[in-house]
């Protein structure tokens, strides 16, 4: 295993190719400016991989060479390949980090690892966030303060539909009033999973040098640290069985 850490950042790059405003701001794409940003951490060795590259650039041989899978998506969740979405899926049980970002909250691959509908409500309207740090100690929030704000940002509110987080990282309030569970962590299988929720496409928001420190920490903490690929054995006994009396005996027939 590299010394490093080696995480491939996933992006859709629809929006910055069919929208002005958000060309604008990503000239290169949201991955490239994630990447780069990722790319200050010298621990860290990135790479890109988008939605139009043959299997959306995440091979098997992609994947297996990946420690950490950040995962950006929104108007084209439905483009995915099952099979691709499939594969992602098995590499995180076997151990590979992945982390989902902002409207990756509807993709396939968080969906189907979470099992629930991961819905929630949300509105355009140029808010302020504030993004309150609720597990101070935690790899994650490692040099980040009580909060953070960002002054424009999409609102995201609950009721979020995720099962109840192994860990609860950030919670945001919004301008307009709601509260939303923006960052939270699950075990998945042999993997880690972080969903971190800023990030909407409309605003600078991969620029800021905070969100990109808890997304450089988040793959520190997601990383991937075994293989091991499933499997469900018959097991031999390590020591001898003591022989029964045979009143119960297999599949529960009185002998
Ligand atoms: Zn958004």
């Amino acid at each position: 295993m590299s010394t490093k850490i080696r995480v491939t950042v996933w992006g859709e790059f629809v929006h910055e190719k069919k929208n002005e405003a958000v060309r604008k701001i990503y000239p290169e794409g949201m991955h490239n400016t994630i990447a780069k940003g990722l790319a200050g951490y010298k621990d860290l060795e990135c790479r890109t991989a988008t939605l139009p590259e043959p299997e959306h650039g995440l091979t098997e041989a992609v994947l297996a060479n990946t420690d950490v899978l950040t995962w950006w998506g929104h108007v084209a969740h439905g483009d995915v390949q099952d099979a691709v979405v499939e594969r992602v899926k098995r590499h995180v049980l076997e151990g590979m980090g992945l982390i989902v970002l902002h409207s990756g909250h509807y993709s396939k691959i968080f969906r189907a690892l979470m099992g629930t509908n991961c819905s929630l409500k949300w509105r355009e309207a140029d808010e302020k966030e504030r993004i309150w740090n609720v597990a101070s100690g935690h790899p994650i929030t490692e040099g980040i303060g009580d909060y953070f704000e960002l002054p424009f940002e999409e609102m995201y509110g609950e009721r979020f539909d995720i099962p109840e987080p192994d860990k609860l990282i950030f919670i945001s309030w919004f301008e307009g009033g709601e509260v939303f569970r923006s960052g939270a962590c699950w075990d998945r299988g042999h993997g880690r999973v972080f969903y971190f929720r800023p990030g909407h496409e409309a605003y600078p928001t991969y620029h800021n040098e905070t969100v990109i420190k808890v997304i450089a920490n988040a793959c520190r903490w997601a990383r991937r640290r075994v293989t091991i690929p499933d499997k469900c054995p018959n097991s031999p006994a390590l020591e001898t069985i003591k022989k029964k009396d045979q009143t119960f005996g297999r599949a529960g027939i009185v002998q």
